[in-house]
């Protein structure tokens, strides 16, 4: 069984070396291919809609051979925790000495309890797609309540995790960030919330342009910590 888990080839590519992913951390990603949601401004759409080529067994004797020079890994995608094998994966990653973090979506909140459980993450970015009522319309995906009980567990666990948001302006306005910012006060997140300017590229998977509305941020409720990412 971990023979064949480590011939799987579920990762699209790897980043050797980032500094700036993991807070505090040196840390290669592994991208893992797929996705279950298709957010038009995903500049991913290679690693969304690909194959991965990139074996298991490749990616972890990559980062045995790494071990003096990095202490960590980002498991990202596409969605990470789609991949059926990832909590063997951790434990291979993790029996190495390497600390894990993880970028998700929150649409599988049975597999991240899970690893917090067994202390196979460290830590965790949550993407806060949009708020309830236009999750849908921009994610193609039905299931906000995955990604609330993936949100109300890291709270009530005050795991070490950041909540984020990709904002193009067209697509959400200042009182739908607005929304997500009180329910991430009502929900009692003690955290910052990081908010990431779309920054436009060519190839997206959706049709996504230039943004053309100003965003007001001054417009924004000030219930919890916010800090800008590429504006
Ligand atoms: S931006 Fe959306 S489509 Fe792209 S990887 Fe993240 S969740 Fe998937």
């Amino acid at each position: 069984m971990l023979k064949n888990v480590l011939a799987d080839k579920a990762i699209h590519s790897v980043t050797k070396f980032t500094t700036l992913d993991f807070p505090n951390h040196l840390a290669a990603i592994f991208w893992f291919a797929k996705c279950n949601m298709a957010c038009p401004y995903c500049y991913n759409p290679q690693i969304v809609r690909g194959k991965g080529e990139i074996s298991l067994a490749s990616a972890l004797e990559f980062l045995k051979s790494r071990k003096n020079r990095l202490d960590s890994v980002v498991l990202s995608g596409g969605e990470c925790t789609l991949y059926p094998y990832l909590e063997a994966f951790c434990e291979m990653i993790k029996a190495e000495g390497f600390k894990i973090k993880i970028d998700t979506n929150g649409s599988n909140p049975t597999l991240l309890k899970r690893l917090i459980e067994k202390t196979l993450v460290d830590y965790i970015a949550l993407d806060y797609k949009a708020p309830k009522e236009r999750y849908t319309s921009i994610t193609h995906h039905s299931h906000f309540d995955y990604f609330e009980e993936s949100l109300m567990y890291l709270i009530e666990k005050q795991f070490p995790f950041e909540v984020r948001t990709t904002l193009h302006s067209d697509l959400l306005s200042e009182n739908e960030i607005n929304t997500i910012i009180q329910d991430l006060h009502v929900k009692n997140y003690t955290g910052t919330y990081y908010l990431q300017n779309y920054l436009h590229v060519n190839e997206t998977l959706g049709v996504t342009k230039e943004q053309q509305n100003k965003f007001k941020m001054s417009e924004l409720l000030p219930l919890i910590p916010i800090e800008l990412r590429n504006f």
